[in-house]
């Protein structure tokens, strides 16, 4: 059993982040959280943290792939240019079993060192590829949504895989995995995006994550690029939320990443649905796709979680990606007219984004993402500047935010267990 002293930072709601000073967090060995108790730190053998630490929950980074961990800063494309000249060949490397392997321990490595618990991941075409990083992931303790990317046509054919044969891999994928590690590993049905799916395929997901009880991953209205190939190629459907929505494919399950270009009546469409959207701000930015209206999606009554969308996002830290998101709306608000009329979140959002809003995004809101009693012990130790203690708490709130740094983080737990690059 573990217990972790300091300062613990608890986002409650996208209004209110709370910071409970000279906490004690006692860690279960099922795993979970025991108790927070404030006032007195604890002087057990196993303790850590203490004076000058701060407890924090894990990030939560919801879309981000993991066959571009090695492809960050590849700066100069647009979408197009970028899947061609990065991606595909970052994903051809998958069909090698070593290397996905290999690849898979630097991306854990990469997760903890950031602080990232949880991630909502893409895979590769490969089966065998995504069944290895899924090995790697149940060892090292990972908390991960994950599985083999989908695409039947309009890719290159060496990455493109039979709908029928995809299918039937997907689903030996999902019951193998869904649920493995004591429920830290869950299946993903990952269509990769409208364009590059037959209707057999999408259907197919539909139906296999409806069985199964798994997630749908995929891309939407990522740039306005993107939404005239959609409406090229599906001329009876208004874009791609439209056919999406009339193949089932929209539903509580469901992460739609990126989802910049989303009209007022895409956005009801999505919220009316259940479906969640991963903004990814620094990905929208480094590929010059869009800023993404946060505000109009929020009022609308979407759930959104962030994601770091490496590598068409170079950063990994989650707090950086959070930061980007309040950027982003600051520059929506600079050309807001009037002016003054658009609501930038603050940092308190910033945090909830990060934690506890993602985890009711992915359906996880009452086992991840807070520190608190009957919670997954998913909790980061870090030890950020000293004069941050010393302000009133709003502020601290804000400048923790924007100034804690990786090499901050001392401790990383998962499900209980510290986990170590
Ligand atoms: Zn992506």
């Amino acid at each position: 059993m573990h217990t972790l002293n300091g300062t613990v930072l608890q986002p409650r709601s996208a209004d209110t982040c709370d910071v409970i000073a000279n906490a004690s967090v006692q860690l279960n060995d099922d795993g979970k959280i025991a108790e927070v108790t404030s006032g007195k730190a604890s002087t057990s053998g196993d303790a850590v943290g203490g004076e000058g630490c701060w407890i924090l929950p894990g990030f939560i980074d919801a879309h981000l792939h993991v066959s571009q961990w090695d492809r960050r800063g590849l700066d100069g494309s647009s979408l197009f240019d970028w899947l061609e000249t990065i991606v595909h060949p970052a994903e051809q490397r998958m069909a090698d079993l070593d290397f996905a392997g290999d690849l898979a321990e630097r991306f854990v490595a990469g997760m903890i060192t950031n602080g990232t618990t949880t991630v909502a991941a893409f895979g590769s075409p490969f089966a065998t590829a995504t069944d290895r990083v899924f090995d790697v992931f149940a060892r090292r303790g990972l908390r991960a949504i994950y599985g083999m990317v989908l695409n039947d046509m309009n890719w290159p054919d060496a990455l493109c895989v039979p709908a029928d044969e995809a299918l039937d891999q997907s689903r030996e994928l999902a019951v193998k995995w869904h649920g493995a590690g004591d429920g830290r590993l869950q299946y993903a049905f990952s269509p990769r995006m409208a364009t590059c799916c037959s209707e057999t395929l999408l259907h197919g997901v539909v139906a296999l994550a409806e069985m199964i009880d798994c997630h749908i991953f995929t891309h939407v209205a990522e740039s306005s690029d993107q939404e005239d190939q959609v409406r090229d190629r599906f001329p009876d459907y208004i874009d791609d939320v439209d056919l999406f929505d009339d193949m089932g494919l929209l539903g509580p399950r469901t992460l739609l990443g990126h989802g910049v270009c989303l009209s007022d009546s895409q956005r009801r469409q999505v919220a009316g649905k259940q479906a969640s959207v991963v903004h990814c701000p620094t990905a929208n930015l480094f590929l010059e796709s869009g800023l993404m209206d946060y505000v109009s999606h929020r009022k609308a009554g979407i759930r959104i979680a962030l994601g770091s969308s490496i590598a068409a996002g170079p950063e990994p830290f989650m707090p950086q990606v959070a930061v980007a998101a309040l950027q982003t709306a600051k520059a929506l608000k600079v050309h807001a007219v009037p002016r003054r009329s658009y609501p930038v979140p603050t940092p308190a959002e910033g945090w909830w984004l990060l934690t506890r809003g993602a985890a009711e995004a992915l359906n996880m809101g009452d086992r991840i993402g807070a520190i608190e009693s009957g919670y997954e012990a998913d909790c980061l130790v870090v030890r950020p500047e000293p004069w941050i203690a010393d302000l009133p708490t709003e502020q601290q709130v804000s400048a923790l935010l924007y100034t804690l740094r990786p090499q901050q983080i001392e401790h990383v737990f998962i499900a209980g267990r510290r986990v170590g690059v």
